[in-house]
């Protein structure tokens, strides 16, 4: 009954965009996009590769090398880069530390909203980001904008990294979310903001299961 209808799903740095995303398309058996690994897999490529990424020309000619899918490994959704599955590397925090100034590079933006556009062409979908709401899906039939306290955001990371067998300082992490959240606002292309009509939700003080369901609620009512 929501076959075709999008949802989308932004919000700052580590505030279980995922977590909520995930829940929704398996709940929902729609699919799921995971925007924010498409840029972290372009970071990956300019850092393996040496490209310098100030450098306009330099990210153009890359950008042609570059082909990003997901394929389904173990049941879970990982992110291919040139047919190299990089779910893990994309989430070290050597990729962390320069995701966001490569994400407000409009060229980089431009490739992957247009490969975004294209992925979600046939809706019955789950997208989450930065942008998701205001520039790659703004018709979506229900905006979530979900927010979270610091140190709560911080402290969920460092789990998550911890359960991957990735080892990162728990200041370092909260010092990344704070830079991420700082460049992802107030870049001039696509800055993170909430569209006008999403809906606000605040999981601080709310479990994994609470926040699903309220988020599903909002999907029937929309459908
Ligand atoms: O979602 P995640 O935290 O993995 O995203 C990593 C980074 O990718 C963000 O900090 C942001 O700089 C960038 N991003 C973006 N637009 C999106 C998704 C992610 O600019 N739609």
């Amino acid at each position: 009954m929501f076959s075709t209808m999008i949802i989308a799903i932004d919000g700052h740095s580590s505030c279980g965009k995922s977590t909520l995303a995930k829940g929704l398309a398996k709940a929902l058996h729609y699919a799921y996009l995971d925007t924010g690994a498409m840029y972290r897999a372009v970071t990956l490529y300019f850092l393996e590769t040496g490209t310098d990424y100030s450098d306009p020309q330099a990210v153009e000619d890359a950008l042609q090398h570059i082909e990003i899918h997901f394929e389904r490994v173990g049941g879970q959704n990982h992110t291919f880069l040139n047919g190299a599955d990089v779910e893990r590397e994309i989430r070290e925090m050597r990729v962390s530390a320069h995701v966001s100034p490569v994400s407000a590079i409009s060229a980089v933006r431009r490739a992957m909203v247009a490969l975004q556009k294209s992925m979600g062409s046939r809706g019955g979908i789950v997208a989450d980001g930065r942008d998701i709401g205001t520039v790659v899906f703004p018709d979506a039939g229900l905006k979530i904008f979900l927010t979270a306290d610091l140190d709560v955001r911080t402290s969920r990371r460092h789990l998550e990294l911890a359960a991957k067998g990735i080892d990162a300082e728990w200041d370092d992490i909260r010092n990344n979310l704070m830079e991420r959240d700082r460049i992802d606002s107030g870049r001039a292309d696509s800055p993170l903001r909430k569209a006008d009509d999403a809906v606000v939700i605040d999981n601080t003080l709310l479990s994994e299961e609470e926040q699903l369901e309220r988020a599903l609620q909002l999907a029937r009512e929309r459908k």
